[in-house]
Order: structure tokens, then C-alpha cells, then sequence
């Protein structure tokens, strides 16, 4: 009986052989692998969500407000405050992290016999998500420089009319932002083709050289914008991310979303972390300025770098990428192999950590060179 796997057991075929998503998790003092914000929440954060959890601990014999109204209002402030763009409590919707945003988006607008597409490389869970909800997956094309090949993907679209369209920006793991003229064409193509949701994933917008690009969807019913509060906020572990649409895709989800998904001690914690928005932002501003100093540090080297928007930078070139990412490894310090041939992502972490990172790929250099 112990040797049964995966495969002996009646999953859905296509299932079979797959490996679930996982950055390795290992113990090394210098953690620069999963995008991660490395300040932890400030000691009056820290006793605010413990004021906000007690309280809510005082009703968890309750279920929680299922439409986590307060938690709502709260976002569509801070989008209206940071994003040039006023939204109210019926244009946001929350859910436990962005993961679970795209899962519900997929189960309402993709699933069996629908199909959606991403150009890759970019954030491998929407084709993870897209399988696991039953919705087919097009690896649509980038140019060479990782810049989304317009001309390419107006094509595929136009081609494969696909049902949702994921557009990350700035795009993991390659770090720059997409143009607010490339979304447009993508969704005139996408709609051009048929009435299709198109996703725009700006999971790491604060950290952005440029602006949000929740404004476009005014007037575009089929365009979403989704957040977290994994990055920015640096709460990776509260797990809560978030959309802005048109309210009628607030009510579409509502549609597969499960009673009381998000628990009253996350809706204490996350109202907690946006009491305290703009402390959590100037944190924001130090990794853009360490992120900053990565990319002109790294180039100083001699490496290539893809300009970033985000809090991690894509940086090569490398013939044995893996070997690379294991020297690294040896000096103390985790970076990302997302599979992309011939580059690595880093992690901005503290001065300290990043100054670790640069003493390692400076020494680095030497052997490859
Ligand atoms: N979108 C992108 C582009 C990401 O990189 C990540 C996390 N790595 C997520 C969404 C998911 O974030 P979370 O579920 O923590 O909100």
C-alpha cells in the first residue's frame, strides 16, 4: 500500500505526471528567491492587527462578513489615493491572495472548453490555475527582449480567440512594466475576436518607475486589474490580494466564490495594514532605490540586466544557468532559476542581503570570465 503515487490514484488526466508549483524553500542566510518583501511589519502594525485580531477573536463564533465590505472600502481608497483613479467598494473584490483572485476569475470566465492565454515567460501559476480549473492554456510570444511582441500576440489572439488574456505587469520574472498602448491593443484584439476577459496582473505595481494601469478600465467592462498585499504591503503571509472591474465582474465572481472564503481574523489583519499604508510605502521607496542600485551594480559588471519595475531584477547571461544559480547558491545566497534560458531573477532584499548578493556575483564574475 506505500507505494502508491499520484498516478495510481483516479486523478483527471491531465494531472497526471504534473509537479505542483514550488520555489525551493531552503535554509541559507540569504533569501532572494520569491519576491518577498524582507522588512518585517513595524512593531506598531504589529501590535495594531493584534488590537484588530482580539477583537475579531471576540465573534470567530460567527462566520466572518461574507462580503467583506470594510476590507473593500478600505482597498478602493487606497487604489483611488495611489492609482489616479476613483473606485468605490462595488468596483473591488478580495480574496486570499492574487492566486485565488485568478482561480476565481479562471472558474468564472475560463473552465472546461474555454481556453486562456499568457505570454511567457511570465507568472507560471495563470497556466497552473488555467489547468486546475479545467481551462486551456496558449503560451502566446515575447520579443527577444522580453517586451510583449504586439504584432505576435494581436495575431494569436485574433487567431485563437481566447476567453481570458493575462497581461502581467511589471511582468515576473522579467521586471519591466507594460505600456498602457500595448494593454489597449490587446484588448481591442481580444474583443475584436470575441467578448473575452482580459486580466492585468499588477502584482508588483508600487514598485513601478511608471503608473497603474487600473485607470483603463473605465468603459471596459472586460478589463480587470488584480493587487496583493503580498509584495507592497509586505504580507506575504496574510495572504490577500485583490481586484478593481467593472462592478459587474464583482458580481460575476460571486458566482463560484465559496460562503465566508475569507476568514474575519484576515479581514482584521489586512483593515491593520492599511492603517499604516504609507509607512509600508516608504519601505516601497527603499527597495526601489536598492532594486536601483541592483540593476546598475549588476550592469557595472558586465552582466546583462532587464530593465526592472519590479522588486526583483532578471539578470545573465549565462550557458550553464543552473550551474550559475548553484555557485551563487554555494556563497550563501538563494537567487530564482525560473527556467528562463540563460538568466536568473534576484530578489531586492535589504542593503545588507543585496550587498551579500553583489560580493558573491562580483566574485562570481571572475570565474566566468
Ligand atoms: N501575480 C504575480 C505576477 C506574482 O508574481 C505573484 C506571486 N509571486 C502572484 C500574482 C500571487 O501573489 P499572492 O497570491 O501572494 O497575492
Amino acid at each position: 500500500m506505500n507505494d502508491i503515487r499520484i498516478d495510481d490514484l483516479p486523478i483527471r488526466d491531465e494531472l497526471k505526471g504534473k509537479s505542483p508549483y514550488g520555489a525551493p524553500q531552503l535554509d541559507v542566510p540569504v533569501r532572494l528567491n520569491t519576491n518577498e518583501n524582507p522588512y518585517p511589519l513595524p512593531e506598531p502594525l504589529v501590535q495594531r492587527i493584534a488590537e484588530r485580531v482580539t477583537e475579531a477573536a471576540r465573534g470567530l463564533n460567527r462566520y466572518p462578513d461574507r462580503d467583506a465590505v470594510e476590507l473593500r472600502t478600505e482597498l478602493a481608497r487606497y487604489l483611488t489615493k495611489t492609482a489616479g483613479h476613483r473606485v468605490g467598494v462595488e468596483n473591488v473584490w478580495a480574496a486570499n491572495g492574487s492566486n485565488e483572485v485568478i482561480q476565481q476569475l479562471l472558474q468564472t470566465f475560463g473552465g472546461p472548453g474555454r481556453m486562456a492565454i499568457g505570454f511567457e515567460p511570465s507568472y507560471s501559476m495563470h497556466g497552473l490555475i488555467a489547468r486546475g480549473t479545467g481551462t486551456g492554456w496558449i503560451s502566446g510570444p515575447r520579443n527577444e527582449d522580453f517586451t510583449i511582441d504586439v504584432e505576435a500576440a494581436t495575431k494569436a489572439i485574433a487567431e485563437q480567440a481566447p476567453d481570458v488574456t493575462f497581461i502581467t505587469s511589471p511582468n515576473n520574472p522579467t521586471g519591466t512594466a507594460v505600456e498602457a498602448e500595448t494593454v489597449l491593443a490587446l484588448y481591442e484584439a481580444a474583443q475584436a475576436a470575441k467578448p473575452s476577459l482580459v486580466v492585468v496582473d499588477e502584482a508588483y505595481i508600487e514598485f513601478s518607475h511608471g503608473a497603474s494601469l487600473l485607470p483603463l478600465i473605465e468603459g471596459r467592462p472586460n478589463l480587470v486589474v488584480s493587487r496583493t498585499m503580498s509584495k507592497a504591503f509586505g504580507a506575504a503571509g496574510l495572504r490577500l490580494g485583490y481586484l478593481a472591474a467593472h462592478p459587474a465582474v464583482v458580481d460575476a465572481v460571486q458566482l463560484v466564490r465559496l460562503p465566508y472564503h475569507l476568514s474575519a481574523v484576515t479581514q482584521a489583519t489586512a483593515l491593520a495594514a492599511l492603517e499604516h499604508t504609507d509607512t509600508l510605502l516608504a519601505y516601497v521607496e527603499q527597495l526601489k532605490q536598492e532594486r536601483d542600485r541592483l540593476v546598475g551594480r549588476l550592469r557595472g559588471l558586465g552582466y546583462e540586466v532587464t530593465p526592472s519595475d519590479a522588486n526583483f531584477v532578471q539578470f545573465g547571461r549565462f550557458d550553464d544557468t543552473h550551474g550559475v544559480w548553484q555557485k551563487i547558491l554555494d556563497r550563501g545566497v538563494l537567487v530564482r532559476d525560473n527556467g528562463v534560458p540563460g538568466w536568473l531573477r534576484v530578489t531586492a532584499g535589504t542593503p545588507e542581503e543585496n550587498d551579500a548578493f553583489l560580493d558573491a556575483v562580483t566574485e562570481l564574475k571572475k570565474e566566468l570570465d
